[in-house]
């Protein structure tokens, strides 16, 4: 159009017509659309038929923390939990660098080869997202990873421990709905995440290496207590007579811990998980496990009590959530904790007022 300021009366401007503004968003680019939630009953459907997609997306909302993914995850547990139970559960467990994922990557295409079906799950409350997890990782697993039988899931993001193993928990009634009959979860064997493990499956695999004759030291007498069969790594080459050394000095030291309440005696084995090595030994002695503690009632026993322990670190991580979450607590305990640093209040009296208000608040 004409400019109007190109009329003649304005001597010495003219005004150039530029060139139509191209609009700043493609109108060819359709907007993305945020995908629907999915019922609980499409989920559970799908999880019962085998169908993966459909188990991945139930496991990301049993991780999410947003109330109304959680809704849905705990209906799909409800209704996935008739149809769980049935699987072999086993917890790995040993120190950054034992081979945990190599070894994992071995006994889990053993698994398969008998013709089971392998979930791998991984417990491991130090990992973020966003910094890539350092358990579970499909790429470290290289062969199971492209296998049809195999499920692996890396660990739910950084939380309380509490939060992160009932996830994972949570994760495993999924699994066994989905039809997989061995479930392996896989945990850093540092800090308390064993425990965590421990109370979740009904065998605990722990994997040692041979070291230069102090290996003992290093091992904290509690996950030995808790190991149902430990395992040392790398026997092979010129490490299979460390390994065998090493191998004779844990047999000796488990003789000094009481008989576990299951009756059964720990085993320790040698095995290298990248050469493929002794990997059908350390299964028939998981096999003979599960033969014992089916025939003396322990395998029931242990599951009931896990139940129970469930049961109650649910009620306790909800607790706190639901008391840390709340705003006003939250702006009451940075302002007590001010005066408390400053020694301008007493623990006790700060932590009253906060638990008073809490319960007084309906
Ligand atoms: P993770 O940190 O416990 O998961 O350990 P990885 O599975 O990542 O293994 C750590 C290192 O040990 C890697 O370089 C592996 O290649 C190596 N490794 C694992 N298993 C064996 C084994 O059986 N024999 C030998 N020689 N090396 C192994």
């Amino acid at each position: 159009m004409e400019h109007p300021e190109n009329d003649s009366q304005y001597t010495g401007l003219t005004v150039n017509s530029g060139v139509a503004q191209p609009p700043s968003v493609n109108p060819y680019m359709r907007r993305a659309k945020r995908k629907p939630l999915p019922s609980a009953s499409e989920l559970v459907e799908g999880i019962i038929k085998g169908d993966t997609t459909q188990l991945a997306r139930a496991v990301t909302l049993v991780e999410s923390l947003v109330p109304a993914h959680q809704a849905i995850a705990q209906e799909v547990i409800e209704k996935c939990l008739p149809h769980s139970g049935r699987s072999r559960r086993i917890g790995i467990t040993g120190v950054p660098g034992a081979g945990k994922s190599t070894s994992i990557d071995s006994f889990g295409m053993h698994v398969i080869g008998q013709g089971h079906r392998l979930a791998v799950l991984a417990i491991d409350p130090s990992s973020e997202r966003t910094k890539g997890s350092i358990l579970g990782d499909k790429t470290r697993m290289e062969k199971l990873s492209v296998q049809d039988a195999a499920f692996i899931r890396p660990s739910p993001s950084a939380g309380s421990l509490g939060g992160v193993a009932r996830k994972t928990r949570e994760t495993i009634v999924l699994c066994e709905a989905a039809g997989y009959d061995t479930i392996f979860v896989e945990t850093v064997g540092v800090g308390q995440s064993e425990t965590a493990v421990h109370s979740m499956v009904d065998f605990f695999l722990l994997i040692q290496l041979a070291g230069t004759g102090d290996e003992l030291q290093g091992i904290k007498r509690g996950i030995m207590e808790m190991a149902d069969g430990i395992v040392i790594n790398k026997a092979d080459g010129d490490n299979i007579q460390r390994a065998q050394l090493a191998q004779a000095q844990f047999r000796s030291a488990l003789h000094l811990f009481p008989t576990p309440p299951s009756g059964w005696t720990p085993k320790v084995l040698t095995y290298s998980g990248y050469y493929e090595l002794g990997i059908a030994e350390v299964w028939q002695m998981i096999d003979e496990y599960f033969d014992f503690v089916r025939k003396n009632g322990y395998f029931e026993t242990r599951r009931r009590q896990q139940s129970r322990y469930w049961m109650f670190e649910t009620i306790d991580e909800q607790l706190r959530r639901h008391f840390y979450d709340n705003p006003d607590i939250a702006r009451m305990l940075e302002e007590k904790e001010r005066l408390v640093l400053s020694n301008r209040l007493s623990s006790f009296i700060a932590a009253r007022d906060i638990l008073d208000h809490y319960f007084s608040e309906k």
